[in-house]
């Protein structure tokens, strides 16, 4: 099973993994049968060694709501929402894509962590900061002690946007994200999150971001736009370990 990891992660502290195709869809509601879904959540559970019925996923909704959740959450009820954060070890969060990125956060000092479904409409709304500053109101966060880690999503040159996207974006001050080409619009999500995080105190050598492609690599990774829609979900995974395990 193939998996990608940030050096930028502590192990003793924490579980953590992007997917792939090699884990299969982990995502119940792309038509695939439940059965063999449940399945691959349990095979990538004892793979990274976490509990899969502590597993607390997301009804993703494209929006910037952020919501804490303690271990009582059951894994057969996803949240509505779009970023998951907690403090409580072996209660691992995770965040389903495909192209959107999926961010990882850890905060070093209090221990505490994040996972972040964000695309375009996520990002433009800056869910980055909401999840920064629910992370401080809860458990006292400070940016400069959070390591984030960006894991495969789309690139530049693979997502096309229409003019309107294009022009709010600039208008929201991301200017560095987007590219005009021969009347054409192409849109950076990356480059957006990587400000949002600076702007809100990350420092850049605690910003990982993987290089993969999901949409060039859609023979690896699954692609919503290589796909035309018809495609499984990866995972992003994060927990933070018992300090008894
Ligand atoms: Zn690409």
């Amino acid at each position: 099973m193939k998996m990608f990891t940030s050096k930028l992660l502590p192990d003793v502290a924490l579980i953590h993994a992007f997917t792939c195709k090699t884990s299969h869809n982990i995502a119940f509601h792309v038509g695939d049968n439940t059965h063999d879904v449940i399945q691959h959540r349990k095979t990538l559970a004892s793979t990274l060694n976490y509990p899969h019925d502590r597993l607390v996923s997301m009804k993703q909704i494209h929006s910037d709501k952020v919501v804490a959740v303690t271990a009582t959450h059951h894994h057969k009820a996803p949240v509505t929402c779009d970023a998951l954060i907690t403090n409580e070890p072996n209660t691992p969060l995770m965040v389903m894509t495909a192209d959107c990125t999926p961010v990882l956060l850890y905060d070093r000092h209090t221990s505490a962590v994040a996972a972040i479904h964000a695309g375009r409409a996520g990002a433009l709304s800056n869910i980055i900061a909401n999840t920064l500053t629910k992370m401080a109101e809860q458990f006292h966060s400070d940016s400069r002690n959070i390591i984030a880690v960006l894991g495969p999503s789309i690139c530049q040159k693979c997502y096309e946007v229409n003019q309107d996207i294009y022009e709010e974006t600039l208008a929201l001050g991301y200017d560095s994200a987007v590219m005009c080409k021969a009347q054409r619009y192409f849109l950076h999500v990356n480059t957006v999150l990587v400000q949002q995080l600076q702007e809100c105190g990350v420092t850049k050598n605690h910003i990982d971001v993987m290089k993969h492609c999901t949409a060039c690599e859609h023979h690896t990774f699954f692609s919503y736009r290589a796909q035309k829609g018809n495609t499984g979900r990866q995972a992003g995974i994060i927990m933070l370990r018992s300090s008894l395990s």
